[in-house]
Order: C-alpha cells, then sequence, then structure tokens
C-alpha cells in the first residue's frame, strides 16, 4: 500500500475528519487532499471493509460501492482537492477481539479499522487528522498530537505519521483521559478500569524501568499504552505495535493485585520490543528471541525476579522450546508462527540464540551484546523503515565488533533442532536438575553468569 508519486509542490496535505459517535459505535470521516487528487480508497487492514457502512464510499457527485472482502475501492471521477467521505460501525465485537471490542462504555478501535487508505499518495504528504470527539472522551491513539485549540469540546488534532497505513496499531476511544506515567509513556484503562488500579500503575512503571535497564533509557521517545480490563483469570497478554507510532495493548484480569502482578513480566516483555523497530513475521525469532531473553535478565537486574528464578525460567523456556518443535526449521516455524501456534519454540529459540551471543560477546572481552542493542536502539528503534532480522543483525554485529549474532542465525536458522545451549549452560554452571531444577556450579564461566543478571544500581 505504499504507492508514492513524485511530489509536485513539496506542499501536498491530506487531512482527515473525524467524527466519533456519543455511544462510540461510529466514526464519519471525510478525507481531504490538498494538492492532490484521491484515485483510490483502501482498506486500511484485511478484513476492514466489513466494518465499512453499506460498503460505500462518497464523493460530491457518486458513490462507489466496496463490500464483503473487499480491498478498496477506485475513485475514478474524483477531481484534485476533492473531498471523500465514509463511515465505519465499529460493532460490540469482532473476528478480532484484540483490535476492535467494547469495554464497558470504551470501545478498543484500532485505527487499521477506520482509517482508510488513498493511494497513490505524494511523497511526503503531510498527513493530519482532526478529531471530534463526544463530550468527556478521549482518544487513545499512537500519533502525535498537535498543540492547538486546547478549549475544552475542540476538536483535537494529530499528525499522523505513514506508518499508520502500513503496520497493525492499536488505538481507543475512552471515557477516561490519558494520563502521563513519565515524559515517555502515557496510559488510559477502558471500561471500568481495574480493581487495583494503583498496582497496575505501578507494574507498568516497574516493565518502563526494567527494559530501561537494557537501553540505558525508555526505549522511544513516546509510547502509549491502553490496558484493557478482561474476565479472563491468569496473567495479562500484551502486544506491542508500531503502526503510527508505537504503542502497547495489555489485556489484564480486572481483578488482578500485587502479588499477581508482581510474577506477570508482560509489561517488562513489551516494552522491550520498542527497543527494535517493526520487523516481518518471518523475523519472529529474533524480535521474540531478543524480548524473551531480556526480559528474564532485565527482570533479575531490576530486582524484581533473583538471577537463579532468572536463570531457572531460562533452563524451563529451552526446555519448552525444545520440545515444541522439531517438525520444521526455525525460519519456517517462524513464518508460520500464528497457524502452526509455535510460539514456544520460536520465542525461546530465538532466546537461545541471544544467549549464544550474548555469551561469546562476554567471552571475547569486548563490546557486549547489551552495549550493542543499547546503540542499536538509540539509533534506530523509532525508526519508520523496513526493517529485516539481517539488518538489525547487520548493525548489532557492527557494534559487537564481530559477526556473532549473524553467524550463530546462520547456523540455526535453517535446522529443525533447536539451538544446542549445553555447552554454555556447563560453561555457566548452570544445570537442570532433578525434576528440571536448576542447579548452579562452578563453570570456568562462572562469572559471567553473575555479571549477565548483576543487579543494577538503582
Ligand atoms: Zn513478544
Amino acid at each position: 500500500m505504499g504507492v508514492h508519486v513524485p511530489s509536485v509542490t513539496g506542499r501536498e496535505r491530506l487531512e482527515y475528519d473525524v467524527r466519533v459517535a456519543a455511544a462510540l459505535d461510529r466514526v464519519e470521516v471525510r478525507v481531504c487532499p490538498s494538492g492532490f487528487r484521491v484515485e483510490r480508497l483502501n482498506a486500511p487492514s484485511p478484513g476492514a471493509a466489513r466494518f465499512l457502512e453499506a460498503g460505500k464510499v462518497g464523493t460530491p457527485e457518486s458513490e462507489a460501492s466496496c463490500s464483503g472482502e473487499c480491498e478498496g475501492v477506485d475513485l475514478p471521477a474524483t477531481k484534485r482537492d476533492e473531498c471523500v467521505s465514509y463511515a465505519v460501525t465499529l460493532p460490540e465485537q469482532s473476528p478480532d477481539a484484540t483490535s476492535l471490542r467494547r469495554v464497558g462504555r470504551d470501545r478498543l478501535a484500532s485505527p487499521d479499522l477506520w482509517l482508510w487508505v488513498p493511494t497513490p499518495r505524494p511523497a511526503g504528504v503531510s498527513i493530519h487528522a482532526r478529531l471530534e470527539l463526544p463530550a468527556g472522551v478521549s482518544a487513545a491513539l499512537p500519533w502525535p498530537s498537535l498543540p492547538l485549540t486546547a478549549q475544552p469540546g475542540s476538536p483535537i488534532e494529530f499528525s499522523v505519521p505513514e506508518t499508520a497505513f502500513a503496520w497493525k496499531a492499536a488505538g481507543a476511544f475512552s471515557h477516561a483521559a490519558l494520563e502521563p506515567l513519565s515524559p515517555e509513556l502515557s496510559w488510559v484503562s477502558l471500561g471500568e478500569g481495574f480493581e487495583h488500579a494503583a498496582d497496575v500503575r505501578a507494574w507498568i512503571l516497574e516493565g518502563a524501568r526494567s527494559a530501561s535497564l537494557l537501553f540505558g533509557r525508555f526505549p522511544v521517545p513516546h509510547a502509549l499504552l491502553i490496558a484493557v480490563p478482561s474476565d479472563r483469570p491468569g496473567p495479562a497478554f500484551g502486544m506491542a505495535l508500531r503502526g503510527g507510532g508505537a504503542a502497547v495493548t495489555v489485556f489484564l484480569n480486572r481483578h488482578a493485585d500485587a502479588a499477581a502482578l508482581r510474577r506477570d513480566w508482560t509489561t517488562s516483555h513489551e516494552f522491550l520490543h520498542l527497543g527494535v523497530p517493526r520487523l516481518p513475521l518471518e523475523d519472529a525469532w529474533l524480535f521474540e528471541g531478543l524480548a524473551t531473553y531480556y526480559t528474564e535478565v532485565t527482570r533479575a537486574r531490576a530486582g524484581l525476579i533473583s538471577p537463579e528464578q532468572a536463570y531457572q525460567h531460562l533452563l524451563d523456556g529451552f526446555e519448552r522450546g525444545r520440545r515444541a518443535g522439531g517438525a520444521l526449521t526455525l525460519r519456517e516455524e517462524s513464518e508460520q508462527m500464528h497457524e502452526r501456534r509455535s510460539f514456544q519454540r520460536v520465542y525461546w529459540a530465538g532466546a537461545a540464540l541471544a544467549l549464544l551471543t550474548d555469551l561469546s560477546a562476554r567471552r571475547a572481552a569486548g563490546p557486549t551484546l547489551d552495549s550493542a542493542l543499547r546503540s542499536f536502539a538509540g539509533c534506530c528503534a523509532a525508526s519508520e523503515e523496513e526493517w529485516t532480522a539481517e539488518r538489525v543483525l547487520a548493525r548489532v554485529d557492527a557494534a559487537l565488533g564481530a559477526p556473532r549474532f549473524t553467524e550463530l542465525s546462520r547456523q540455526w536458522l535453517d535446522r529443525r533442532e533447536f539451538p544446542d545451549v549445553g555447552e554454555a549452560l556447563r560453561a555457566l554452571g548452570v544445570a537442570p536438575g532433578s525434576q528440571g531444577r536448576a542447579v548452579f556450579g562452578r563453570g570456568h564461566d562462572a562469572a559471567l553468569r553473575d555479571a549477565i543478571m548483576a543487579r543494577a544500581a538503582p
């Protein structure tokens, strides 16, 4: 969908006027180009067309239809600078409840369901959205908001990064206001919120703090966290998304208390994801592997778990990953991770490669994987370019001063066996004892074992 034409004036604009209905079940959108013509309007994500009201897009003189699983509508009769309009209904439930659902009076509604996408666009077109919201409702969107009006009830304006048109995004309309937790992080909880809201807030901040230990600071200039209370028991489920800006959606049991939250690593893990730009699904082994390994490492460094617990979790995870695979190579399992639900395999094989790279760098006593990831995040965490694992690893290896990660990935990506961590664990003096309980012995790299998890200065 990244179809561009050369800019003529360098000043082309695209304006969205979005009016959200009082019940938050409908948005009316007017899309106005300035300096070009809307030739085609595309569904912003697969399946989004089913929410297009009456399957229609209107122009001042005509209507165009888009029904069923259509991908977009051609608008052959539009003129330069002519607006087109459409409406999207937001049902209470949808096939993908992680991007659209009703939560009490509020609505989780990812903009990739309602922000239709014109093509072709002049390169570098500046995109703005003006949202008119019902009284008392705020828009939780990852887009940078523009300092404007400031009068209560007046529309709010956003500058919309073009990644909003290409990548999965998070978003919600909420009766609660966005609350800043730090200069880099705002959050909102939907619906009735959480029974232990102060504990949930503290848990989000702990996650941000532990992830920041790896990068030396919060990995991106700004992120939005949308917390969705649910009745589902057990630990939280989170997603780090990049469409239109960095955002994390977390689904968490509404009764989760401080004790349950202390055991829950979801926020640490999701914020770690923000240290690496968006990667395609076939590179999930790297994206998830880094976050999975460093979830344990940074939580130990933050004092949220002990180093022994961190190694126990790594041993357990490697074992689950080893048992879960074997039919396909790691590269194939990553490509088909969602269809085959091979999460354990992909996450933990990637984590194993991260541990092996970390250890090889520490043995060489040069730059560590920590410092390489820190410098990488400094340049590229908020990048809006299309990245691949290969490109990320080239940068990380350049910072490591040797192609450590690239070579390990070449060694293991096309094999069915789980990466061999036996030698590394023996050297670190970490062994699965009876019933899998970690036993810590001597090992010639025992000092590195302790260094990896060493408690950070507060
Ligand atoms: Zn993850």
